[in-house]
């Protein structure tokens, strides 16, 4: 049997971190088994589903880079064949039409709490019955499923273990509404009966929907899927991951610089693990994923381990993939890759010192674009009357150099520490200040190598005519 998983949002919104480790989740599984991954999309709630929110979902999941084999589908161009399945459990008298009123339904439930009974619809109670009894063909109804009144349904579920839940706490759900439209436990139902869904993941949140949904594929004669019903993720102060805690949102976490490698390897340990190992790429977590290895415990989000794996993916992935994935930031800040160094070379050696994309962006604007002013604090530390000497005589080294190479670069700012028998800070930070326009970077002669001769030139200069109208001003 080919295992096959499904994602299932509602598209009420944008893709949830809670919701995007539900469906790496349920994609490892299907890959990790051989088998396949359909997208559904859950688009019966008309009032709160929207166009943007499917199309926030799809991007989100592409971003992550679950691909799905499937899909996706939409609830919404199923209605004929969840009628079809309503339809045949009433011919099989599985479902029953019920022509109980709001007030009637309301009328009863208020007796029942003043008895001290649990609050639930109940076919034989005498009211109802009478209704219903009386009813002529035509007449609004919904038809509600005739749920097994005595036994109980049990399920081992792949990661909480074995639940029972006894069919006298359930009540006659209704599958279709009056308006004519199928319910949400009727439709996920038919849905994964249809799409050969074998392995059910999903938030613990709907496990109170389980045994309704195992009862209604009984009654339909379908196979029941295996089900894992995975633990919240908590905010750092232990409350359900929300709004309120910073970013959920998949894309958020694109915005603020991750890369999909590093959030995909954070969410899959967030609830998941294998020993200590903190690392996993893609391959290994497919190999290595299995169901009953998730934690039955919620677990509590950490942004700094999160950051911390970004780095770490920063500085070992493949250059073209973090390539790839800082054009979007490029773009945002206008640094146009076309206008300097080979942007590959550039991550090389940059990258490691960056935590996020958005850093490396800003971190390597000046290989790109020249700027018309340094650092204010930069360049009152390092562009100095005292900076002169060094940087008129590594100025006129290097425009005489003819191998623009690292290694001569690195020469001539030892040749000018031995020639004015200077310190490599009285050189070294001053022309980082010239070449960069801030006091942070990355080896500096590897970074004038990349910057190329005519703007090295150009920026020793305007650091030269920096200190001279100071000094003037000075005087
Ligand atoms: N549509 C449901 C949700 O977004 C998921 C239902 C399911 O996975 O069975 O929460």
């Amino acid at each position: 049997m080919t295992v096959k998983t499904r994602f299932a949002p509602s598209p009420t919104g944008y893709l949830h971190v809670g919701g995007a480790r539900t469906a790496l989740y349920s994609w490892l599984f299907a890959k990790s088994q051989g088998g396949e991954f359909v997208l559904r999309i859950e688009d019966t709630d008309l009032e709160r589903n929207s166009q943007e929110a499917v199309d926030a979902i799809l991007e989100g999941m592409q971003w992550l880079g679950l691909e799905w084999n499937e899909g996706p589908y939409f609830q919404t161009q199923r209605f004929d064949r969840y009628n079809e399945m309503v339809d045949k459990l009433l011919a099989e008298d599985k479902a029953y039409k019920c022509y109980a009123s709001k007030e009637l339904l309301d009328e009863v439930r208020a007796e029942q709490e003043a008895n001290k009974e649990m609050p639930r619809y109940d076919a034989d109670h005498p009211k109802i019955k009478a209704v219903n009894e009386a009813a002529k063909e035509g007449d609004p109804c919904v038809i509600r499923f005739r749920n097994p009144k005595s036994g109980s349904v049990v399920f081992d579920d792949q990661i909480r273990g074995r639940i029972e839940i006894s069919n006298s706490q359930m009540d006659d759900l209704i599958i279709r509404r009056t308006d004519g439209s199928p319910t949400y436990n009727f439709c996920v139902v038919v849905d994964d009966w249809d799409m050969g869904i074998t392995h059910v993941i999903r938030g613990e949140d709907h496990i109170n929907n389980t045994p309704r949904q195992i009862n209604i594929y009984e009654a339909l004669g379908a196979p029941v899927p295996t089900f894992a019903h995975c633990a919240m993720i908590l905010g750092d102060d232990g409350a359900k991951l929300s709004k309120r805690h910073g970013a959920v949102s998949v894309m958020q976490y694109r915005d603020m610089g991750y890369l999909p490698v590093a959030l995909n390897n954070y969410l899959v340990r967030l609830g998941w693990s294998h020993g200590d190992q903190e690392i996993f790429s893609q391959q290994e977590m497919i190999n290595l994923f299995s169901l009953n290895a998730i934690s039955k415990s919620a677990s509590a989000f950490n942004t700094d381990k999160l950051l911390w794996l970004n780095n770490h993916y920063i500085k070992t992935s493949e250059p073209e993939y973090v390539a790839e994935h800082l054009q979007w930031h490029l773009d945002q800040k206008g640094i146009n890759k076309n206008n300097g160094p080979v942007i590959t070379e550039v991550i090389k050696l940059v990258g490691e010192r960056c935590n996020t994309l958005v850093e490396l962006a800003d971190q390597i604007a000046y290989f790109y674009h020249d700027f018309d002013a340094f650092d204010a604090d930069a360049a009152k530390k390092h562009l100095r009357g005292v900076a002169k000497e060094p940087l008129e005589l590594a100025l006129a080294k290097v425009e005489a150099l003819s191998e623009w190479t690292t290694e001569n670069l690195h020469q001539v700012i030892a040749d000018v520490c031995t020639e004015l028998e200077i310190g490599m800070g009285k050189i070294g930070m001053p022309l980082r200040v010239a070449v960069t326009g801030g006091g942070q970077s990355p080896s500096v002669d590897a970074v004038m190598q990349l910057i190329g001769k005519e703007r090295v030139v150009a920026r020793i200069k305007m650091a030269l005519a920096f200190i001279a109208e100071r000094e003037a001003n000075a005087q």
